[in-house]
């Protein structure tokens, strides 16, 4: 009997190993030697950081194909069209660009660079997706360059976009090859990202860095903000979505009117599209309340664009309901809190 039971147990580990293989987000510190090894020197901050990607990442099931090869290579006839694509990113503690000449990643793999550095005025953090790079060559006939790029441009949307996720941006433009224009567009999604925080909050010149030295910032994730501070946890969490392609990405613009969304899983929920994007284009609107996924209590979402100090925020009905739209797959909510969410609280229009 003991036996069997133990080779059940066994079993249903590796039920729940197989349903973990959904995006992994690795954070990469890096860069952050050039502000004294913030991070390194403060655990406390770093546990905040890892505790929003490990909360961000939970609830996403999408999976992303590997990218096993740093170029493509199309023909047409005789004709070949080669792109060898770098990854491109922002250094988040200097400001600098960096490109990685190797552009393969594992599968299911997207890295984020994080980092410190000086923001003005009450600007806390900043995130985004990287881009890519690509340079082009080829060999054959002029009169195939054409053809040979358009093939070539199949197989480089493909294997840039993963098979999963949003659109990051399209990279487009023209080569001429012997007087013949070959018509360059490749599609991307995720692959790197980059963010970084205020690592002087007070605009003192003395460096945010320890929890003694730490100006606005509430590093602790696990403890209550403290009245006053700008939780570390809720900023990482925000910037983390903008870096998977919230408020930045072809997929986002797309289904953005004005101040009106377009995508059906925002609309389905509010009942309507209209106003529920910041006139900055890059938020949820603050206009807008929505319900915990955690434990379906009203809270503004992590995409609004601002944080109030001694507030936290954690992921919301609302901000899944984008990433859905913006081509993002999460995991089902435990139904009891959905009906919470919908029977207590529901969303609504806060009174200003
Ligand atoms: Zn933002």
């Amino acid at each position: 009997m003991a036996r069997s039971a133990l080779s059940l147990l066994s079993f249903s580990l590796c039920l729940l190993h197989s349903q973990a293989s959904a995006i992994s987000i690795v954070l990469d510190f890096s860069h952050d030697a050039a502000t004294d090894n913030f991070f390194a020197s403060n655990p406390t901050a770093l546990a905040s950081v890892e505790k929003a990607r490990n909360d961000l990442q939970s609830v996403i099931s999408t999976t992303l194909a590997a990218i096993s090869s740093d170029t493509v290579t199309g023909t047409s006839g005789s004709t070949s069209a080669n792109y060898d694509f770098s990854l491109d990113y922002t250094n988040p503690s200097t400001g600098a660009p960096e490109s990685i000449s190797l552009s393969t990643l594992p599968a299911n793999q997207v890295t984020i660079f994080v980092g410190m550095r000086e923001l003005t005025g009450a600007i806390l953090g900043q995130g985004g997706p990287g881009g890519i790079g690509i340079s082009i060559s080829g060999t054959g006939f002029a009169s195939e360059w054409a053809d040979a790029v358009t093939a070539t441009n199949a197989l480089a949307n493909d294997q840039r976009l993963r098979g999963g996720g949003p659109i990051i941006n399209t990279l487009s433009g023209t080569v001429t090859a012997g007087g013949f224009p070959g018509f360059v567009s490749v599609s991307y999604g995720l692959a790197v990202s980059n963010l970084w925080f205020d690592i002087d909050t007070d605009n003192n010149t003395i460096a945010d860095d320890s929890s003694t030295l730490s100006a606005y910032w509430h590093f602790d994730a696990y403890s209550p903000v403290a009245p006053g501070k700008a939780d570390l946890y809720s900023v990482a969490l925000h910037e983390m979505m903008h870096a998977i392609g919230i408020g930045v990405s072809q997929s986002w613009f797309d289904l953005v009117s004005g101040t009106d969304w377009l995508g059906p899983n925002v609309i389905s929920l509010l009942g309507t599209g209209a106003d529920t994007i910041d006139p900055d284009g890059g938020h949820i609107s603050t206009d807008l309340v929505s319900t915990r996924i955690s434990d379906g209590t009203a809270q503004d979402p992590v995409m609004s664009p601002s944080i109030f100090l001694g507030q936290r925020k954690t992921l919301t009905v609302l901000d899944i309901a984008f990433l859905n739209d913006i081509g993002l797959t999460t995991v089902p909510e435990p139904s009891s809190l959905l009906l919470l969410g919908i029977g207590a609280l529901g969303l609504g229009r806060r009174r200003r």
